[in-house]
């Protein structure tokens, strides 16, 4: 028996949020329906998909983009909107699980993806609000100790443009008495993420690209060439790039139990007035907490502060996502109590239990990215080069990330959402108590 995902589970039109409500007009795409031929077909229309699919038109193939929802619909275009370099898991921890040699080939992509999105937004004229930035704060000595060693790291793998800052230097760029320093990344930035994606489908159509939206895929038969079908329609091609993430709900099961959807939430104040946006953040930078369950937060075009936090394992939302978030917000910025919040969403990205993306194939035609456990902005980026790499035969790139071992969570299907949250509740205690 063939497993084939629901096409019900997917809404006709994207999460009301800030984004969705700011969205740059574009169109409304087609249903597949009928029968379509393609060089690649890619499932799923978020950054890893819409990227993959503009690398492999840049290179001439024939794509076809499925899209269940609209494009940007899942975490590509509901994120912090936080352009943050390298992984989740970091170079020493790679070191000294994989080896010098993986950590080198891991470390020479780590700050890849940043470069992409910026010369995908000037050589594309994308509008997408970037602006430049982005601090990592710690909220203890420890977690200070930490960064230091991060700067240190990262410089040993060639990225530069770091600042250490202490208890006075922060406060020249975050308005919060709640950090003891911070590490402040110069290139790193922040953006509207769904004009991103948008812009970058925008541009994937404008070199002969097809994209259907409202179309689910509820079955990858396997063959040659591979078929894909929605309820309407299928796709013939050649290669298949599975790019459904947190979304993708058992489609291709070889993906399932080694990794983990999880919810995180979002708020959006009304816009705030000048003076007060720059109290909170002088230099208009995104800034994440050093927490295990952190919290991260930037201003929006029009001054909102768009803060986000909170973790739901199994990805299902909390009965108020305003009750979640807004005292973490009015602890970083109690000059903020009180004030109006104008959007709540929420959105599910993909944990594996090393925290390092899952890059692979099934078969010699179905490849997959996905699971860039909460930092995938840049990595999608990433991923979407390595896909037309693979995609063309020039395959080392991709492997380094295909090659990593992934495992199971404890307690398989039932209980790794309990054990996880459970473990999550070690690591909060630990940041609450400074250790
Ligand atoms: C609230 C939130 C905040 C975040 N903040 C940040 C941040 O500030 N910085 C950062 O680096 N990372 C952040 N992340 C993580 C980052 O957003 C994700 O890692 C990244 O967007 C994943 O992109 P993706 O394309 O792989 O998946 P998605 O963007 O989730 O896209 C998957 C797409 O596949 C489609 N799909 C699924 N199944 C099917 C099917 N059967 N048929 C057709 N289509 C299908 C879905 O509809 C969806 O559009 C955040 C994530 C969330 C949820």
């Amino acid at each position: 028996m063939v497993p084939q995902a629901s096409a019900a589970t997917f809404p006709e039109r994207h999460v009301d949020s800030y984004y969705a409500a700011s969205a740059n007009p574009g169109p409304e795409r087609p249903r597949l329906s009928g029968e379509v031929d393609a060089d690649v077909c890619v499932i799923g229309g978020g950054f890893t998909g819409i990227s993959s699919a503009l690398h492999l038109a840049e290179r001439g193939l024939r794509v076809v983009v499925l899209e269940a929802t609209r494009i940007g619909f899942g975490a590509s275009g509901r994120n912090g909107g936080q352009i943050v370099n390298s992984y989740s898991r970091d170079m020493d921890v790679i070191e000294a699980k994989y080896g010098q040699s993986t950590a080198q080939a891991l470390g020479s992509m780590a700050f890849e993806g940043n470069k992409i999105i910026r010369s995908r937004i000037a050589d594309y004229d994308i509008r997408c609000d970037l602006k430049e930035g982005n601090l990592f704060a710690a909220c203890s000595d420890k977690q200070m100790q930490g960064l230091v060693e991060h700067k240190a790291l990262w410089e040993r793998y060639g990225h530069r443009q770091l600042e250490l800052l202490d208890a006075r230097g922060y406060r020249r760029e975050i308005g919060s008495e709640r950090y003891v320093g911070a590490l402040f990344d110069h290139s790193g930035g922040h953006l509207h993420p769904l004009n991103l994606v948008l812009g970058e489908a925008a541009a994937f159509e404008s070199l002969g690209g097809v994209i259907y939206e409202h179309s689910p895929v509820i079955e990858i038969r396997h063959g040659d060439p591979v078929v894909i079908r929605s309820a309407q329609g299928q796709v013939r091609a050649e290669r298949v790039i599975v790019a459904g993430n947190a979304y993708l709900n058992g489609l291709l099961p070889e993906l399932e139990g080694k990794s983990m959807p999880c919810g995180t939430q979002v708020l959006a104040t009304a816009p705030l007035d000048a003076d007060t946006a720059r109290e909170l953040l002088p230099n208009d930078a995104c800034v994440e907490d050093c927490n295990y369950l952190l919290d991260y937060y930037r201003l929006s075009a029009d001054n909102r502060l768009i803060y986000g936090g909170g973790v739901t394992y199994g990805g299902h939302d909390p009965a108020s996502i305003e009750a979640v978030i807004r005292p973490n917000l009015e602890k970083t910025f109690p000059q903020l109590k009180g004030v109006k919040v104008d959007y709540t969403w929420s959105g599910n990205f993909l944990l594996t239990l090393n925290r390092l993306p899952q890059f692979g194939r099934i078969n010699h035609n179905v490849y997959y990215a996905q699971g860039y456990s909460g930092h995938g902005v840049t990595c999608t980026h990433l991923a979407g080069r390595l896909m037309a790499e693979a995609l063309s035969g020039e395959l080392e790139r991709f492997d380094a990330f295909a090659n990593l071992p992934h495992t199971p969570f404890p307690g398989g299907r039932l209980f790794r959402v309990p054990l996880t949250a459970l473990g999550a509740w070690y690591y909060r205690m630990r940041d609450q108590l400074g250790w």
